[in-house]
C-alpha cells in the first residue's frame, strides 16, 4: 500500500529533507505540504517549492487531512499542538520531530493525542536511537563514578538549548542509574562557586554556522574516560527516520511508539 503523507514546514530545513525523502519513496506518495499561513510558499505548486518532487498540487496553510493516512511535523512547538488536535480530530497518526516543547505544552500534546498513534522522537536517526542504548550500558556499569558531561552543537539558526536530544541523552544516563535527570541535570555553572558534584550531568551548548547536529557524552572516571560521539552529516538520517516511523505507525492501534519500537531495538 502507497503511505499518503502529509508533511508540514514547507520552508523548513526538516520540512524539506522530509518532502524529498517521502518523494524519493516508491512506497509513498507525498499528498500534501503545508507552510506556515501567509507564508509566500501558500498557493505556489509543489514541485516549485522542493525539487525533485513530482506533484503539481499547491502548498496549503492548514492541514486537510482527508485521503492522508500519517503527517509528519517538524515545525515549532505552538504549530504542532494546533497539528496534533487536528490529527487527533481526524483519527490521523502523526510523526513529531519539533523539539522545544515545554512541560505545559508537552502535557497537552500527551492528553491532545490519546486517541491516535503517534511516534515523537527529539531525534529519528538510527544512530542516536542506537546510541541511547549505548550510554544507557555506560551508565549503568560506570555512571555512579563517573563525572559525565553532554556536550551538543548545532547551527547558529537552532531555537531550543540543550537540544531535545541532549536532554534525551540524559534522560537515557539518569533512567539507566535509577534517578531522575531533573535532580541530576545541571544548566548553568556560571554563578555558582564550587566543585563538581559526583553524579551530576553537566550539560554545554555550542551554536555555530551550519553544523547539523553533535552530540558526545563523556563518562570521566578515574585514569580513563569513555566518550560517546553522534555526527549528524546531514538532514536525512532524521528524515528517512521519521519515515520509516511514518510506515510504522500506519494502521497501529493508538499509543505513544517510540523509535525503540520503530527500529527493533527492545
Ligand atoms: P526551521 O526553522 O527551518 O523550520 C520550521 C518551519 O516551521 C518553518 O518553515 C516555519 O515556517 C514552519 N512553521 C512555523 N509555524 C508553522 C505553522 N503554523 N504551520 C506550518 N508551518 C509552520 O526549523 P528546522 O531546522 O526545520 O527544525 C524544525 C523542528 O524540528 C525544530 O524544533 C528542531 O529542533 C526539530 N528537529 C528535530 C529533529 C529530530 O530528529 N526530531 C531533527 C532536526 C530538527
Amino acid at each position: 500500500m502507497t503511505l499518503r503523507v502529509a508533511v508540514t514546514g514547507a520552508s523548513g530545513r526538516m520540512g524539506q529533507a522530509v518532502a524529498l525523502a517521502v518523494a524519493a519513496d516508491t512506497n509513498a506518495e507525498l499528498v500534501s505540504l503545508i507552510a506556515r499561513p501567509g507564508s509566500d510558499l501558500v498557493g505556489q505548486p509543489i514541485n516549485s517549492v522542493c525539487a525533485s518532487v513530482t506533484s503539481d498540487r499547491a502548498v496549503r496553510d492548514s492541514l486537510d487531512l482527508e485521503n492522508i493516512d500519517v503527517v509528519i511535523d517538524f515545525t515549532l512547538p505552538e504549530s504542532t499542538l494546533v497539528n496534533a488536535e487536528a490529527c487527533a480530530r481526524a483519527g490521523v497518526p502523526v510523526v513529531i520531530g519539533t523539539t522545544g516543547f515545554s512541560e505545559s505544552q508537552q502535557a497537552l500534546l500527551n492528553d491532545c493525542l490519546a486517541p491516535v498513534a503517534r511516534c515523537q522522537a527529539a531525534n529519528f536517526s538510527t544512530g542516536v536511537n542506537l546510541t541511547y542504548q549505548l550510554l544507557a550500558m555506560a551508565a549503568r556499569v560506570m555512571g555512579d563514578q563517573s563525572d559525565i558531561e553532554i556536550h551538543e552543537a548545532h547551527h547558529k539558526h537552532k531555537l531550543d538549548a540543550p537540544s531535545g536530544t541532549a536532554l534525551s541523552m540524559g534522560e537515557a544516563v539518569a533512567t539507566a542509574m535509577g534517578k531522575e535527570l531533573n535532580d541530576l541535570a545541571r544548566f548553568d555553572r556560571s554563578s555558582t562557586r564550587e566543585a563538581r558534584e559526583l553524579g551530576s550531568i553537566g550539560f554545554s551548548v555550542t551554536r555555530a554556522g551550519d553544523i547539523v547536529g553533535e552530540h558526545t557524552v563523556l563518562f570521566a572516571g578515574e585514569g580513563e574516560r569513555i566518550e560517546l560521539t553522534h555526527k549528524a552529516e546531514s538532514r536525512a538520517a532524521f528524515a528517512s527516520g521519521a519515515l520509516r516511523a511514518a510506515h510504522y505507525i500506519t494502521g497501529r492501534p493508538a499509543g505513544a511508539y517510540t523509535m525503540v519500537d520503530v527500529l527493533g531495538l527492545s
